[in-house]
């Protein structure tokens, strides 16, 4: 079922990509496993999957855990507490969501401790959502530049999520925003930032987003199935 499921979406990722010109190597697969158990987790891994997301740092952990001796790339996709970054800074892949100057102080204070450079995703918000973490888009070549004094992380790129709606085409002007933003700070040359990603797109906004620019789209539910557990009340 994962394995199809992931067939599947390979397949879409492969047609839109064809549709928009692009080449479906520049677009990575994050598997969203959030709520899901180690054995699904599992099942991806031996469709051949091995990029993975989660959004809470202790099901993070135990997951971690549960696949310690396996070649597994996590993304932390969610909103980070920085009192919560020393539990995954020996092993973060990516983390997609830092939006402000502390929590990148943290990061790289714990990085340092365990000898490693932290990439980081710069989260934008782009909706007038007020539920929604990230920095705004006017304030984000400040923060990054900030942001790329710190020793032991290293930006690579922004991350959005696009508005609550059953429509796509609704997440278009954040995605297009963001490729926008990417644009802009790429000709600020700021030393020690790169802007290899655009993480932005979900299940149900993914295409959108590959047509705009992304280079690492965010799915969960087209991979796993419905989420029935809401952890914490707190998804999305
Ligand atoms: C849950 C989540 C996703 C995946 O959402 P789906 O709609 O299930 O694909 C992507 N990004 C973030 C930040 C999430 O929290």
């Amino acid at each position: 079922m994962i394995a199809e499921n992931l067939k599947n979406l390979r397949k879409r990722i492969e047609q839109t990509c064809q549709k928009c010109g692009r080449r479906s190597e520049d677009v990575r697969l994050v598997a969203v496993s959030k709520t899901f158990p180690v054995e699904a987790i599992q099942e991806a891994i031996d469709a051949g999957h091995i990029d993975f997301g989660e959004n809470y740092v202790q099901e993070l952990q135990e997951k971690y855990k549960a696949f310690a001796e396996r070649i597994i790339h996590w993304h932390f996709i969610g909103h980070l507490q920085s009192n919560k970054v020393k539990y995954i800074a020996e092993y973060i892949n990516l983390i997609h969501s830092v939006d402000d100057l502390n929590l990148g102080k943290e990061i790289s204070k714990r990085s340092e401790q365990c000898n490693r450079i932290q990439d980081v995703l710069v989260e934008i918000h782009t909706t007038d959502e007020a539920t929604k973490f990230g920095v705004q888009p006017e304030q984000a070549i400040t923060l990054i530049k900030e942001l790329s004094q710190l020793s032991h992380l290293r930006v690579c790129g922004l991350m959005t999520m696009g508005p609550f709606s059953d429509n796509p085409n609704d997440s278009r002007p954040s995605f297009r925003c963001v490729a926008d933003l990417k644009k802009q700070i790429e000709t600020e040359g700021i030393v020690n930032v790169r802007m290899h990603y655009l993480s932005m797109g979900m299940t149900h906004d993914f295409e959108v987003a590959i047509e705009e620019g992304a280079t690492l789209i965010r799915i969960g539910t087209a991979i796993f199935g419905r989420r029935t557990k809401n952890l914490n009340g707190k998804e999305r």
